[in-house]
């Protein structure tokens, strides 16, 4: 009996080998500009970039389709604000989470890194994020194709929203072709991520060598017990808290829904941008998790962008730890502003990689850190990265079950993963 090797354990094992073979190369030698570095640097650009040429037409398409399914405004209103207190609930506990844990654990107290690393960037510069009202005042698109050619989700997903309720007001004979066309070009992205999954295990692989022939584990040793704060933390959040709500909300078994999510969320952790995994999330929930076009269509491309709960907890730990390191004391109120800013920096956010560590800038402002800090953990970024875009994914595909529960549906889990 010759059955296919499920999809999961295909990537699994290009991870594992990757692994392998990126620290032999590593340890032979190799450096990056050797053929075979060549070759993995290609494939896993091409990979990247299959992900990333479905995005814009995947989520204007799907999100018209969806609300234009939804039917009236007032509908649209409403689920979008059971989504919005989903991502800001969930998002606090994890920052909680974050707060907690680091409390306990102290990573940075009595730490000698600031002075290895002379509190200063070690040849690496930090871009300065936009201010919060700035990427408040972005939501708004100037111009609807430049958003879209910028990759400027959240203005493309505002102007999409806006286009979907609008059509409402065509009559129906244009109404129905507006979004025949829409749901057309949807399908047709949905082929397309059906086919890029499949190649999935190669791209995986390529990326995972690449990036241990380019740091090895190295970079662990000198900031191992912040690594382990930030993990003990996104194991919690990815382990306990995003499950229990899923169980409480849905009665679906968090163990299968994670089986039939998991190939987004391995290529979340390969690739560190849940703006590349959207499409792979999108086609996983439909149609391995079950969860109706009309919500995921709605819920995920939004959560790719806005909810980050792992990037928040993340944000929230390493600001503790560089508070802790440079002696500061940080109070009961200022760990509350680290609460809160955290949050809305975490919204900011860019779904690519190392975009977290850009925004948290902002929170180390306002409790008035300098922003060279970030340079002192810089150099694990990568490994954390990984990890949180994972959690961040988890975290959306959670919310839309736990939207499309909300909305009365029940989610049907296939059975042939
Ligand atoms: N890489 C993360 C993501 O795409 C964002 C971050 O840097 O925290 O979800």
């Amino acid at each position: 009996m010759s059955r296919r090797m499920a999809l999961h354990w295909q990537i699994l094992i290009a991870m594992v080998l990757g692994i392998i073979v990126g620290i032999g190369a590593r340890n032979l030698g190799f450096d990056m500009s050797s053929a075979f570095v060549f070759m993995l640097r290609l494939g896993a650009d091409i990979f990247l970039k299959l992900l990333s040429m479905i995005v814009v037409p995947l989520v204007f398409s799907s999100v018209i389709v969806s609300v234009a399914g939804i039917g009236d405004a007032a509908h649209v209103g409403r689920m979008g604000g059971k989504t919005g207190a989903y991502y800001l609930i969930t998002s606090f506990l994890a920052v909680v989470t974050g707060l907690l844990i680091v409390n306990l654990i102290n990573p940075g107290v009595g730490s000698e890194i600031a002075k290895i690393a002379g509190g200063g960037l070690g040849g690496h510069s930090i871009q300065t994020p936009e201010s919060l009202w700035t990427v408040l005042s972005r939501i708004v698109p100037r111009n609807p194709v430049e958003a879209l050619a910028n990759f400027d989700m959240i203005s493309s997903i505002f102007f999409a929203i806006v286009f979907g309720i609008f059509a409402n007001f065509l009559k129906p004979r244009r109404r129905v072709l507006i979004v025949d066309i829409a749901d057309g070009i949807f399908e047709i992205m949905m082929h397309m991520a059906r086919f890029i999954i499949k190649l999935a295990p190669i791209g995986v692989f390529c990326l995972v060598s690449k990036l241990m022939i380019a740091t090895g584990f190295l970079a662990f040793k000198s900031l191992g017990l912040y690594v382990i704060t930030v993990m003990i933390g996104l194991i919690f959040h990815f382990c306990i808290t995003l499950p229990f709500i899923l169980w409480v909300r849905t009665g679906v078994s968090p163990i299968r829904f994670a089986k039939a999510m998991s190939p987004a969320l391995l290529t979340a952790f390969s690739t560190a941008s849940s703006a590349a995994t959207l499409s792979m999330t999108m086609e996983c929930a439909k149609d391995r998790a079950g969860v109706s076009d009309k919500v995921s269509s709605f819920v995920l491309p939004m959560g790719a962008t806005v909810n980050m709960d792992g990037t928040a907890l993340y944000e929230c730990v390493a600001v503790m730890f560089i508070a802790q390191v440079y002696g500061i004391d940080l109070s009961f109120t200022q760990q509350i502003i680290v609460v809160f800013t955290t949050v809305l920096a975490s919204i900011g956010t860019a779904a690519v990689p190392h975009a977290g560590l850009v925004m948290m800038v902002i929170v180390l402002n306002a409790v008035g850190l300098p922003a060279e800090a970030t340079g002192i953990i810089l150099a694990v970024d990568r490994v954390l990265d990984m990890t949180r875009t994972m959690t961040n994914v988890w975290s959306d595909s959670v919310g839309a079950a736990v939207i499309a529960a909300a909305e009365g549906e029940r989610i049907k889990i296939s059975t042939v993963l």
